[in-house]
């Protein structure tokens, strides 16, 4: 007999007051994130309202069948809800006394406001009376009323949600009233007429025949087909288009699916002695230990979210004196919950006629400062350890702090002020819309997005843009949490703005400015400030939290973190970052500029003479280069590659080249120019390749021009004389690229060996250089056993790995078919950007054939997944040495290396 599957789980109380609740916190892939909250604050004693979880793999059964219900599921579910209403003492749709449920969406990972909700279902056109007889209060029962059936048809049924805004509107003008509370219950029975009407002309009734009642669709009057739609919807909503996005963004498996939660209505809208709130036990901006949130009195809980009305801050919900109690016993259940969960949480609440619920909590969601001073603060309150604290910061999140600021030397004055919701500071041309965002985006325009307020829809504008201004909503409406997760900055609220998205333009009360589309301004989300105009930014220091973090995370790292680098500033900076050497000096970022010509004059002259000048004249150059290198880095490693581009990246490009000439020719001009003009083409064209990656580059360069390798390590050994005669330690390491055979390093490093002994000999200093290659072809990893026979160390290019063990050309293939193989799921993620197992078994058998060659090898990467953290876990699984990354990625991989080596022990 097949297994049964359990696919419903109760959680709060039963109707003698005994909690029933069959789930727990560690059971997110089952119930959600949401759901397994729900059950474990029920089971720590707090007012959880009563109700049950459907599975996420019912999600997914029903989904992947194509949104067909697996045998026997909704039997279990009506099961659950009639379980519910025994609970209750109360029925769905019931006429005298009827019980409301909320239904919503919870997936095992939080994706805030991307899945779907529906509130008070269960009312009908009878159980509203049965509201009212119970409630005494009409105006509450059609604004529940109303609610639902705006809710229903936009959430289940995809109506258009402006159509019932349009509407409540029209009434509110029609009544002369300027806020929604001050509709009368009269005015919202009519309100609920004119939703039905609405309902009516717009529902699908060819997706849904059933709807159809005397001709017309009706809106659903029966309680179980309102909970079936509902729970279709939000099982339908995890595959909507912002969900799915929202996942990519965040690497959230698509397989997960989500929960449905079905419990029961608590009303925040019941009059002055009610009110709703979303908080965090702390400061989510900057850490600060103090309640952090806003409320409303007299709301349902999406008023909140959705930023309609201003709301207050959760510090004066106990100056309420109607709301002081439940203020206070709120206050404490956050003390609990940090001390249950260990960690800041974020909470949803309701408080109906002065008794507190709790709706939901979850590990907040918080900014780079705060997660760093979070973390600290509560190792130092006893409440997580040091391991702990270093791993409950996301090694990506630091990004932020390494983000721009207003330059504080910079003029400006400010135009209007906002919540500094997500910090960092931007500054763009203002866009209206999330489309024209993205739009711009794609032309190469740096925006900043202006609304009233975000909603789910705007995700892909928010990625676009610099930054995100609002003039509504609070530090929790959505824009603000999104942007924070996102690490982008924020100003939200600014209510001085007052914005007209049709005619794209934002009148500034209080001035006599009004901005439209393609004005550039500036936002500061640190300090919540907006500046008409372009501001310098500058980098902020690193300081104080982070290095705390840093240090803390280099107790426990096991793997070292070098820097790419190849000028004595970037390698100053990432010594300032804490890296310790370099572990890639490209240097053909040394023959740009005026070097160009020097480079160019080499390659292009076959008289042996002239291209020993040329050689000369870039030995000189490069030994100012590696002085001023090996100096920042003194004492630590510092490996120089030798060339390793296509030569012809250095020459002119033939195709302007051939305007020229073309111009020329059209110009008459001098014949002799003209005929100099054609060789040049004529020799440039002789280097062009067919696949110049896979052609004259690496050390293949350095065996068609012997002087090459040579010149270029003479400027090494020169510079590292230089300084030990100063009496500093430089380590310069010389590194040879694009190796395929032994036979290749061996002959190089004869040359280099040889070219380091003559200048030790000329400058009568002892130079000990290690010599090693980068392993960035196939067969070399195949051969490393070879190979390391004639390496002091291995240093893995992952790029060119990528590039040729998948047969990809890195220069392409990212704009043009990853993107698909990725919508279409042939690979799970770009593999220039994390490393691919395919690749990473490369670097694996690279390693372990290479210390069979050589036991003293040393192993690194320099390729760009050095500086990404779940590569960094898997280099860190190989047992590579240390990862090398681009200078503002060394913090992010000092700490991504620490979490690898708590997660290994
Ligand atoms: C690599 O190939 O990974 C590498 C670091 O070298 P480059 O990107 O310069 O080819
Ligand atoms: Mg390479």
């Amino acid at each position: 007999m097949a297994e049964e599957v359990k696919r419903v789980y109760k959680f709060g109380k039963d109707a003698e007051g005994n909690n029933v609740t069959e789930g727990n916190t560690d059971m997110k892939y089952t119930l959600g994130g949401k759901g397994a909250n729900l059950a474990e604050m029920a089971n720590i004693g707090l007012p959880v309202p009563p109700g049950f979880t459907i599975s996420c793999q019912t999600c997914m059964e029903y989904s992947n069948a194509g949104n067909v219900w697996p045998e026997g599921a909704l039997d279990t579910i009506w099961e659950y809800r009639e379980d519910l209403e025994q609970r209750m003492g109360k029925k769905i749709g019931d006429v005298n006394d009827p019980l409301l449920v909320s239904v919503r969406s919870g997936a095992p990972f939080s994706m805030p406001g991307m899945m779907d909700t529906v509130l008070n279902l269960g009312l009908n056109d009878q159980s509203v009376q049965g509201l009212i007889a119970q409630t005494e209060n009409p105006r509450f029962a059609w604004d529940s009323y109303r609610r639902f059936i705006q809710m229903f048809s936009n959430v289940v049924m995809g109506m258009d949600g402006d159509l019932f805004e349009n509407a409540i509107n029209a009434m509110k003008i029609e009544k002369g009233v300027k806020d929604d509370t001050e509709l009368t219950a009269d005015d919202l029975k009519e309100l609920v007429e004119v939703f039905k009407g609405i309902f009516s002309e717009n529902a699908d009734t060819v997706a849904h025949p059933e709807l159809v009642v005397d001709g017309a669709a009706a809106f659903p009057q029966d309680p179980t087909a309102q909970l079936k739609y509902a729970i279709e919807a939000v099982f339908g909503s995890w595959g909507n288009p912002r969900a799915v996005l929202y996942r990519k963004q965040n690497k959230i498996s698509d397989d997960l699916g989500t929960a449905v939660n079905v419990q029961c209505m608590v009303f925040g809208n019941k009059g002055e002695t009610s009110a709703t709130g979303v908080a965090f036990t702390r400061n989510a901006a900057d850490g600060t230990k103090e309640y952090y949130g806003d409320f409303l009195v007299n709301a349902q809980g999406e008023d909140v979210v959705a930023g309609i009305r201003n709301t207050s801050p959760i510090s004066e919900l106990k100056e309420i004196p109607a709301l002081a109690e439940a203020g206070q016993q709120l206050e404490d259940i956050f003390v609990l919950l940090e001390g249950h969960f260990r960690d800041m949480m974020d909470i949803e609440f309701t408080i109906e006629q002065g008794k507190l619920f709790m709706l939901q909590t979850r590990v907040g969601k918080r900014t780079a400062a705060a997660a760093l001073k979070i973390a600290i603060d509560m190792e130092s309150e006893g409440l997580i350890s040091k391991e702990e604290a270093v791993q409950r910061v996301q090694p990506d999140q630091l990004d932020q702090l390494l983000h721009p600021q207003f330059d504080r030397k910079a003029n400006y004055e400010v135009l209007a002020r906002g919540l500094n919701a997500s910090p960092g500071a931007a500054v763009g041309e203002v866009v209206f819309s999330a489309a024209d965002a993205v739009a711009a985006v794609e032309e190469g325009r740096k925006v900043v997005l202006v609304r009233w307020e975000t909603n789910p829809d705007d995700l892909a504008g928010m990625i676009a843009a610099e930054g995100i201004l609002t003039s509504h909503g609070g530090k929790t409406s959505h824009a603000a949490v999104i942007a924070r997760g996102m690490g982008a900055p924020c100003v939200c609220g600014v209510e001085a703005l007052k914005i007209d998205a049709d005619k794209k333009e934002v009148v500034v009360s209080g001035t006599d400015v009004v901005l439209h589309e393609g004005d550039v301004i500036s936002i500061d989300g640190t300090t919540g400030i907006v500046v008409n105009g372009a501001v310098d930014l500058v980098m902020p220091e690193l300081t104080g939290d982070l290095d705390t973090i840093l240090e803390w995370a280099d107790e426990f790292r096991t793997m070292g973190v070098r820097a790419n680098a190849d000028n004595p500033e970037d390698a100053q900076l990432s010594r300032n970052f804490g890296a310790e050497g370099i572990g890639l000096c490209r240097t053909e970022h040394m023959f740009l500029g005026d070097r160009k010509q020097i480079i160019q004059t080499f390659i292009l002259n076959e008289d042996e003479e002239i291209r020993q000048q040329a050689a000369d004249q870039l030995s000189e150059a490069q030994t100012g280069d590696f002085y001023g290198m090996f100096k920042a880095m003194d004492g630590l490693p510092v490996i120089v590659r030798l060339l390793d581009p296509p030569l012809h990246e250095f020459l002119e490009s033939p195709r302007a080249l051939d305007v020229e000439i073309a111009r020329m020719e059209a110009t008459g001009a001098d014949a002799a120019e003209l005929a100099a003009k054609r060789d040049l083409m004529a020799k440039i064209d002789s280097f062009a390749e067919a696949n110049p990656m896979l052609g004259m580059r690496g050390c293949r360069l350095s065996i068609m021009y012997p002087i090459l390798p040579v010149l270029q390590v003479r400027a090494i050994a020169t510079a590292a004389a230089m300084l030990k005669k100063e009496g500093l330690d430089p380590k310069p390491e010389v590194m040879i690229p694009l190796v395929s055979t032994v036979n290749e390093l061996e002959k190089l490093r004869a040359v280099a060996e040889a070219t380091i002994a003559e200048v030790a000999e000329e400058q009568g200093v002892e130079l000990d250089i290690e010599i090693g290659t980068m392993i960035e072809l196939p067969r070399a990893a195949v051969t490393a056993d070879e190979i390391a026979t004639q390496a002091d160390f291995f240093s893995f290019g992952t790029n060119d790995l990528t590039q040729t063990t998948f047969g990809f050309s890195r220069d392409d293939v990212e704009g043009e078919f990853i993107p698909t193989y990725l919508a279409e799921k042939l690979l799970p993620y770009n593999p220039f950007a994390t490393i691919d197992p395919g690749v990473a078994k490369m670097v694996k058998m690279g390693v372990e054939l290479g210390k069979q060659g050589n036991p003293d090898l040393t192993v690194g990467v320099c390729g760009e997944h050095g500086g990404d953290p779940d590569s960094i876990h898997t280099f860190a699984g190989i047992g590579l040495d240390y990862v090398s990354c681009s200078p503002y990625r060394v913090p992010i991989a000092r700490l991504a290396a620490a979490q690898a080596a708590l997660k290994q022990a």
